[in-house]
């Protein structure tokens, strides 16, 4: 079997298209020009290459973004004073602060001060328990982004054996959650599972979000199982470079799964296309009005 590769990049693409038709229909009728502020503090490279990603896809879309850059020795208190100012500013309908903070600034203070309105994130403790509840709020970007993915391929998720490899806050859990409410069955593994192979057998759709290059073997996948692969993972290349790959194996998964994302190409594109689908939505609420369906 050769699997389908979903191309997270097309797929991104287009909903990033479809955000920008909706963001024009939005200014046109109603005067809108959605905003989020992305904050960064200190020169983490990494950081800077995303924030600089995401800054360039808000302005494809016709938002508005509003960029705030900080020095490294920023104090938590003026971090918390630039988001007391975001939340009350009317023209910022998302904030993001990019992580990970410097180690004199407590993330988790940091991210419960959002608004949980503009939480374009979706990491605030609010948003996460409304969640959890089975309620409205904002989501996190790249678990929503898996979801979207995964659904290219099932119409519907309902009743299907799902299994997440990977707990944290910012992935694991909250996809775990996400299938759960799309109806999957789902199992939450990780570096305390046992017989991790035999779990991942019983996956028709299998989530990989652990930051372990390849670990995930072929033989581990449930033959025309759909592989969605969270993990970037940079490892050393041919001639001294470096390169990308993912937490699975790709081309032993790929002559079982029935479809998988590639790394790089996959759920990195739909995390920023999420990105802004929140900034959209949070736009939307703040403005009273209905949510876009995209
Ligand atoms: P994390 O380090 O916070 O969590 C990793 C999880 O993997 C943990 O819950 C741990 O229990 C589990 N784990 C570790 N070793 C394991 C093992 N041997 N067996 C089973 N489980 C194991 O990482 P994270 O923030 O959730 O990110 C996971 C990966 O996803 C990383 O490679 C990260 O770079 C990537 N990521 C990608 C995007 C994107 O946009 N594509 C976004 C966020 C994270």
């Amino acid at each position: 079997m050769t699997a389908h590769i979903i191309d997270g990049k097309a797929i991104a693409a287009d909903l990033r298209a479809n955000i920008a038709g909706e963001v024009a229909r939005l200014n046109a009728a109603h005067g809108l020009v959605p905003g989020i502020a992305v904050v960064l503090v200190g020169d983490n490279a990494a950081s800077e290459v995303y924030v600089r990603n995401k800054t360039r896809a808000v302005a494809d879309a016709g938002m508005r973004a509003i960029d705030r850059k900080l020095p490294a020795s920023t104090g938590e208190a003026e971090l918390l004073e630039l988001i007391a100012a975001l939340n009350a500013d009317p023209s910022v309908n998302g904030i993001l602060v990019q992580l990970p903070l410097p180690p004199q600034i407590d993330a988790q203070k940091v991210i419960a001060a959002i608004d949980p309105a503009k939480d374009v994130d979706g990491f605030h403790p609010l948003n996460v328990g409304r969640h959890a509840s089975g309620l409205n709020g904002l989501v996190p970007c790249t678990p929503l982004g898996c979801i979207l993915l995964a659904k290219t391929v099932h119409a519907s998720l309902a009743g299907l054996e799902a299994v997440v490899i990977g707990r944290s806050n910012i992935v694991g859990k909250p996809v775990a959650q996400l299938l759960l409410s799309e109806n999957a069955t789902v199992t939450v593994a990780h570096s305390k599972t046992r017989d991790l192979p035999a779990v991942c057998r019983r996956a028709d759709v299998l989530i990989a979000a652990i930051g372990r290059p390849e670990m995930i073997r072929g033989d581990w996948i449930k033959p025309g199982a759909t592989v969605i692969d969270v993990g970037i993972n940079r490892v050393a290349g041919e001639a001294g470079k470096s390169r990308i790959v993912g937490d699975v194996a790709f081309a032993e998964a790929a002559a079982v799964a029935g479809a998988i994302t590639p790394v790089p190409g996959g759920v990195g594109p739909m995390t920023i296309a999420c990105l802004l689908l929140n900034t959209l939505r949070a736009a939307c609420a703040q403005k009273g009005l209905a949510a876009p369906i995209l």
